[in-house]
């Protein structure tokens, strides 16, 4: 309307150009400005953000216990001025940080759970929690998010809009997403656009994301057959049939978990050999209970919608063999949530990203990683369309690895530094859009 109008009156064009020349100019440098103030901010409270992240790392809590580290989230987002709401879903925190002038509204998610691991930690900061620790960099996820939340709070003056931060416990069993929005989360707070990151094996100045699915959709299959005189037979004949549904490219490479960040087959190539495929696993679990046969295994698949067909696939082929009078049921179990990027915001966050931070320093992905891993996360992006990365937090120099999970598990803590700096960035370009 306002374009229809402007190209009737040459004058009012003009204006209108002058005009929008000018609130365009505002914003750049009203953001750019914040900007400067983030990297500051960041640097001035970077020791302090390693203490806490130290702090969580010496007192690792498992799912569903994560009361001391829910009690020191909530101390700190209270001594920055944020409102602050506990026990949410369990021991979810929600910090919300509004700026000066209404605006859009923004969700920060960090998960806060350690995890069972009687295997030695590496650092001299250890555990002091026998049997448990922080191996999937949850500590450092936690601290993060106490970061941004303190540098943008440090702008609070200059922001239009609200920033939510969301502290999720028990992501390792995956309840906790559910149970914070079980709880009424999102009565709580509503949130135009949801981000978060995980911890992962790149360098710590590094972050990587794609649009869609990150991880493979995964699932347990279970064939179930009444006892026959033949179990041997018929159990190998089931295996063998899940297995032909197995469709991966280049043979063996593809489950050396090296080649995920190969530079020419793994996920950062649009060559990738981790796309377009279907993994079963040959770790077969086979049970007799009573008068029945169990044979369970893991299916992976990068395809959209491509489990789903599998499951009747196989019910079909064993009704057509000599075993369908003893079949019973194809199932699967385990089903749960798919991370899904949300495809425009997933390109505009890392073109904001990489224009402040350095194109080198944002890694766009083109395949799924393919062995089961996952992040309820996916759970709030059923919700609010969102964004998930992946931050480097390796430094290979100095033989810092962080592989999550792994038992060398470790962490270039100057990933804390890359993660407030990036990701207040990012937050005040999507107030600003
Ligand atoms: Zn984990
Ligand atoms: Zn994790």
């Amino acid at each position: 309307m306002i374009c229809y109008k402007a190209v009737l009156n040459t004058t009012f064009l003009i204006v209108f150009l002058f005009c929008g020349l000018v609130a365009f100019g505002q914003e750049v440098s009203i953001t750019s400005s914040i900007h400067k103030g983030i990297q500051q901010r960041t640097d001035d409270i970077f020791d302090s953000l390693v203490k806490i992240r130290r702090d969580f790392h010496m007192n690792p809590e498992v799912s569903e216990q994560e009361k001391r580290t829910a009690q020191k989230i909530k101390e700190y987002l209270l001594s920055i001025g944020l409102e602050v709401e506990t026990n949410v879903g369990g021991n979810g925190v929600v910090g919300i940080l509004k700026g000066a002038k209404e605006g859009k509204k923004i969700a920060w998610r960090a998960d806060i759970d350690a995890m069972p691991s009687e295997i030695p930690d590496v650092v001299d900061f250890k555990s002091k929690t026998e049997g448990v620790r922080h191996i999937c960099g949850h500590d450092v996820h936690a601290t993060i998010a106490l970061g941004i939340a303190n540098v943008l709070a440090s702008q609070k003056e200059q922001l239009e809009g609200t920033v939510y931060f969301i502290f999720q416990p028990s992501e390792e069993n995956y309840k906790g997403a559910k149970a914070m929005i079980k709880d009424g989360l999102f009565d709580l707070i509503k949130p135009d656009e949801i981000y978060g990151a995980h911890i992962a094996p790149l360098p710590a100045t590094m972050i990587s994301t794609k649009p869609e699915w990150l991880f493979a959709d995964y699932k347990m299959i279970e064939v179930v057959y009444m006892n026959s005189t033949d179990n041997d037979a018929m159990i190998e004949y089931t295996k063998t049939l899940l297995k032909s549904f197995q469709n991966v490219k280049s043979g063996s490479e593809f489950f050396d978990p090296q080649s995920l960040l190969s530079p020419t087959i793994g996920l950062a190539n649009p060559n990738t050999i981790f796309k377009d495929y279907t993994t079963v696993s040959d770790n077969f679990s086979v049970k007799e209970i009573d008068d029945l046969i169990s044979i369970k295994t893991y299916v992976g698949s990068s395809v959209f919608n491509e489990l789903d067909k599998i499951s009747p696939l196989v019910q079909q082929k064993i009704k057509s063999s000599k075993y369908k009078t003893k079949l019973i049921n194809v199932s699967y179990s385990g089903d749960r949530a798919n991370l899904m990027n949300d495809k425009k915001l997933t390109n505009e966050v890392m073109n904001s990203i990489s224009k402040l931070y350095g194109q080198q320093n944002v890694i766009r992905l083109y395949g799924e990683m393919p062995d089961g891993r996952g992040d309820d996360f996916a759970y709030f992006q059923e919700r609010v369309p969102g964004v998930y990365f992946f931050l480097g937090g390796s430094n290979f120099e100095k033989g810092i690895i962080s592989m999550p999970h792994a038992p060398n598990f470790a962490i270039d803590e100057n990933c804390i530094k890359t993660g407030v700096n990036y990701f207040s960035s990012m937050i005040v370009e999507r107030l600003y859009d």
